[in-house]
């Protein structure tokens, strides 16, 4: 009969359209998945998680909460640049019971209303949401945070859903986080220099091609400055290495206080460090190199409980872009080497412009 079959095309139809949304949400989800494990970096795979998987999936909010009980995370990322967009989504925490609060024995990711009460903690911005989902992250046994997913619609996450799916998406975060972390452990530590923690001379000698090729292209000043702490033999001699390692380590901490985010540090060897100042002439290097030599000259250094020292340096200055015989990298820092050395010679404790 004609109707019957009408209706069981229209059953048939409504079957197909099902199967193609979940065919859909797959091809979306695979996607993501994807992406998550092709991303390049730790910020690149934090901004898929906390932007690309609230658009993706049409969420109000997503936030992750890691657990980062020796800040030695959030030291990281201090180290890079990172969207302001992420303030209060990406949350830490230092006691394990923040996180497990959320689970009980079995580590399944939880669905319910939103909970002002419960929840409030994860979603720090969003004040409008019906219902969560709390995803745990877990890495060798261990939860190491949560990923907390928010939505308007209070039917969009319900206690009697399968969470199959949400499961395996948290599988793959866990192991891209805990993946993303390592390598650039990797990345900084060998970048950085162990005692002073700041960029090591490797470091160094990448950047300084790179901002001196910024600097020609854009035709404006690089000024470099060299900084050697004077006669720093004699306080090894006089009061042991120890004390010695403390002042390289109060001295590069005053250095990094007085250089603007822009600016480019690292210790070079032994007591000697260089400072990189990108678009900075001769005149503005020059008093930023006389606040930097004051300021060391008016520290107590203090190498015990009891006892602090004095100390006083020497400043080589070069400027990239005002003396035409310096035109590349090398040139650059072996003028400013130089520099420190006519210092030295005129009496120390002076700061020294290369003509
Ligand atoms: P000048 O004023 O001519 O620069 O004299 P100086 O004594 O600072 O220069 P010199 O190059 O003769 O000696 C540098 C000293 O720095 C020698 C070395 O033992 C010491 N030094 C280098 N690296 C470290 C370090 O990591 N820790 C300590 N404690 N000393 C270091
Ligand atoms: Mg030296
Ligand atoms: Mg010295």
């Amino acid at each position: 009969m004609p109707q019957d079959v009408e209706i069981i095309q229209a059953q048939l139809d409504s079957l197909l359209r099902i199967a193609k949304k979940n065919e859909q949400k797959q091809v979306n989800f695979q996607e993501y998945e994807l992406n998550l494990l092709n991303s390049s970096g730790l910020v690149d795979l934090l901004t898929i998680i906390l932007e690309e998987h609230r658009d993706r999936f049409q969420l109000t909010d997503v936030t992750l909460l890691l657990l980062d009980t020796e800040y030695e995370f959030q030291r990281l990322l201090d180290n890079i640049q990172k969207p302001s967009t992420w303030q209060d989504r990406l949350l830490f925490t230092d006691s394990e019971h923040s996180i497990s609060q959320y689970f009980a024995i079995v580590r399944k990711p939880r669905l319910s209303a939103f909970s002002a009460h419960l929840h409030q903690r994860l979603f720090p911005n969003n004040t409008k949401l019906q219902s969560v989902a709390i995803l745990p992250l877990v890495r060798q046994n261990e939860v190491i945070g949560s990923l907390n997913l928010g939505s308007r619609k209070s039917d969009r996450f319900q206690s009697n859903m399968g969470t199959l799916f949400l499961q395996h998406l948290a599988a793959v975060v866990s192991a891209c986080i805990e993946n993303a972390r390592l390598q650039e452990n990797i990345k900084q530590v060998g970048l950085r220099d162990p005692l002073t923690s700041v960029n090591n001379r490797r470091f160094f000698d990448q950047r300084i091609e790179e901002e001196v090729t910024l600097a020609q292209r854009n035709n404006t000043p690089l000024s470099c400055l060299f900084l050697d702490l004077d006669y720093f033999k004699r306080i090894n001699d006089n009061h042991g290495h120890q004390a010695g390692d403390i002042v390289l380590k109060q001295a590069a901490h005053i250095f990094n206080e007085i250089m603007r985010t822009s600016d480019v540090l690292a210790r070079y060897g032994g007591e000697e460090f260089v400072i990189l100042l990108a678009d900075t002439n001769s005149k503005i290097a020059f008093d930023i190199a006389e606040r930097i030599r004051n300021t060391i000259a008016d520290t107590d250094f203090d190498i015990s409980s009891s006892e602090s020292l004095n100390i006083t340096l020497s400043i080589g200055l070069t400027t990239l872009g005002e003396n035409p015989t310096i035109k590349t990298s090398q040139q650059l820092i072996n003028a400013a080497d130089q520099a420190v050395y006519a210092a030295k010679v005129s009496g120390r404790n002076r700061v020294h412009l290369a003509k």
